[in-house]
């Protein structure tokens, strides 16, 4: 039976099943605005999250900024252009049904408010081009 899930996040589309995963680190690092953070009254221990939900989960802060960093979560929302984010493949094989058929899902998202402006050169020397 062919595999043809996908779901944001995730491409099922060959065998080699990719998922994409976020680097907190990085939204720390990059200074997010939709980073949050918050405190547990009880334990003292801060945590951190995501307010786009684009990783769902919280993550405590101290795992995240540790040597050699947290690592990835998956990615379970739809991202913004600038998320940084990697494509783990779960299944390494070769031939026919490995070979990838989806190569945008490693590219970020333009699309959407937040979407990277992308035009046609060809068109500024028609002058369509809108602001
Ligand atoms: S919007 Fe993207 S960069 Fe910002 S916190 Fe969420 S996953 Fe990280
Ligand atoms: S290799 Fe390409 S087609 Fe196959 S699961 Fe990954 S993204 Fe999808």
């Amino acid at each position: 039976m062919p595999v043809t899930r996908e779901k944001v996040g995730e491409c099922r589309q060959c065998r080699s099943f990719c998922d994409k995963m976020v680097e907190p680190r990085g939204c720390l690092e990059m200074g997010c605005r939709f980073l949050y953070s918050f405190g547990d009254a009880l334990t003292g221990t801060q945590y951190v999250g995501c307010m786009q939900q684009v990783f769902r989960a919280t993550i405590e802060l101290g795992a995240v900024t540790q040597a050699g960093g947290f690592g990835g979560v998956k990615m379970t929302g739809r991202s913004l252009p600038h998320c940084p984010f990697r494509v783990e493949r779960a299944y390494d094989g070769s031939g026919e049904r490995y070979d990838c058929v989806n190569r945008r899902f490693f590219d970020c998202v333009d699309e959407g408010p937040e979407g990277l402006r992308a035009f046609d050169l060809r068109d500024i020397s028609s002058g369509s081009v809108g602001v």
